[in-house]
């Protein structure tokens, strides 16, 4: 089965960008997925093509009008009706690889680019759009945002990346960050690999990852490691109330 891509975009150009080469340019070549953009200004209704508007209340910028983004949508889903619609917003929920996961098993996603200040917000409810952030930071456009999530999803196609159990190892798959990688050569300015690396005992190599991983979480990103933990916890006393029943 093909990943459908839609991407609504005032940029078009910049698709497939870097999704053109490596893993997903190879990928698309060999029909994983495809890509169609759509030119949201194709969709204005008056004859200067304008897609924006002031902002109703005052303030600085353009907003991306309801009416232009509803028919650029309208548009997208008469051709790909099973694809969720993704707007790219710093106001969205923050992806996650589980998203990611979900949405490449599925039959593709419909990408909406914003720019300028974003989208006159009735566009949400109204054509059941997603909002969907790609970190606590904001960029010019959505475009750059849709290459990332379009990424993450290809990479994770039946077929795409070379060894399917890379994937599962990696970080946020289990809820923690990846432990730490190394190669050769042994010895680099001094600096060694850690020993057990260099063991060749399995079992022994397989316990400092879980551990590295875990610390490595834990002064990094305590925010995954309270959620870990939560969710430890949680299935714990789960089991405990089983075995109780
Ligand atoms: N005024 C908006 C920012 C607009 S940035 C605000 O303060 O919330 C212009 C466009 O870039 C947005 O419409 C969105 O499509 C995209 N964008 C910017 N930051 C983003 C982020 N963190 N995640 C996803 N899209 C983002």
């Amino acid at each position: 089965m093909t990943f459908a891509a839609t991407v609504l975009t005032l940029y078009p150009e910049m698709f497939p960008g870097p999704l053109g080469v490596s893993l997903a340019g190879r990928a698309r070549e060999e029909g994983k997925w495809s890509l169609e953009t759509v030119q949201i200004r194709h969709f204005a209704i008056d004859k200067h093509k304008t897609v924006d508007d002031t902002p109703a209340g005052g303030g600085a910028g353009m907003v991306l009008r309801v009416d232009v983004l509803a028919a650029a949508i309208d548009h997208a889903r008469a051709s790909q009706p099973d694809c969720p619609v993704i707007a790219m917003t710093p106001r969205g929920k923050p992806l996650t690889q589980a998203r990611v996961r979900e949405l490449a098993a599925g039959p593709g996603v419909t990408v909406l680019c914003g720019r300028f200040e974003g989208f006159d917000e009735r566009i949400f409810a109204g054509r059941q759009v997603e909002d969907v952030s790609i970190g606590d930071i904001v960029l010019s456009g959505g475009e750059p945002a849709a290459l990332m999530l379009l990424d993450a999803c290809i990479r994770l196609l039946p077929g795409v990346m070379g060894a399917p159990s890379s994937g599962s190892e990696e970080s946020f798959e289990n809820g923690l960050l990846e432990y730490p990688h190394y190669t050769r050569p042994a010895e680099w300015e001094g600096r060694t690999i850690p020993e057990v690396l260099r063991s060749g005992d399995h079992a022994k190599i397989k316990d400092w990852r879980k551990l590295q991983s875990e610390i490595d979480t834990r002064s990094r990103r305590p925010d995954l490691w309270e959620r870990h933990e939560g969710a430890r916890v949680l299935s714990a006393s789960g089991a405990r109330r089983e075995k109780k029943d």
